[in-house]
């Protein structure tokens, strides 16, 4: 063959500036360290009650998860979290938040810097299902990110899984979950099993008693071809 037999010039990728330090052009900007406007509680849409510190939006305990106003699929995922100092607590009660796509599957967020706990509960962990392929937490109290590819579940008319979710996640730049296969909506108790729901729902953060920052969240909405 000659070498321009194997040339693909069409269709060209979309043009996404990405400068250093700021947001992609595409992105769907959900916190950018100054209101909770794309957020409500979990509550009847009441505001978010978290507050707005320095930039970073904190949890405030017993005042329950918070959720976007949009609704999303497919997501390429940032955000930037930091654990609490001084050090309260200690295994699932230091630190611990969440980010749960689609509002029903947990990536979880806590501080594992020196803190044993069961494994598929750590950082990084899809909660009770997936470990993290390693450790990459950094001390509480220094700004941490998560880069996540979200490929949601896919469901026949007849509620039936066409395919199940895939997630795969970089903590501090370092891969910690490769495409792997979700295996339902996050529980405590039980094995978890997919109950159908829309193509579409909001991003939650979780709030579980424990004083965590975020910072600089935005998604990049995706159409990715679903996996089996
Ligand atoms: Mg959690």
């Amino acid at each position: 063959m000659k070498p321009e037999e194997t040339e693909v010039w069409t269709p060209v990728p979309p043009v996404v500036s990405a400068p250093a330090g700021a947001v992609p052009s595409d992105a769907t900007v959900l916190f950018d360290g100054r209101n909770l406007d794309a957020w409500q509680s979990i509550n009847g849409g009441a505001p978010a009650p978290w507050v707005v510190q320095d930039g970073a939006m904190v949890v405030v305990p017993k005042t329950g998860d918070i959720m976007t106003k949009a609704s999303f699929g497919d997501i390429q995922l940032h955000l930037e979290f930091r654990e609490p100092t001084p050090v309260v607590g200690n295994s699932q009660g230091r630190g611990n938040s969440g980010v749960f796509f689609m509002g029903l599957y947990e990536l979880q967020v806590l501080d594992c810097y020196d803190n044993p706990t069961y494994v598929n509960g750590q950082t990084g962990s899809v909660y009770k299902q997936t470990i993290p392929l390693v450790n990459a937490c950094r001390p509480p109290g220094e700004w941490q990110t998560y880069d996540a590819v979200w490929i949601a579940p896919r469901f026949a008319p007849d509620g039936s899984l066409v395919s199940p979710a895939r997630l795969t996640v970089f903590q501090n730049g370092v891969l910690i979950q490769h495409d792997i296969r979700i295996y339902g909506p996050t529980i405590y108790q039980g094995r978890p099993h997919y109950v159908p729901h829309a193509a579409r729902l909001p991003l939650e953060l979780q709030e579980h008693h424990n004083p965590v920052a975020f910072r600089n969240i935005w998604v990049r909405e995706l159409s990715l071809p679903p996996r089996n």
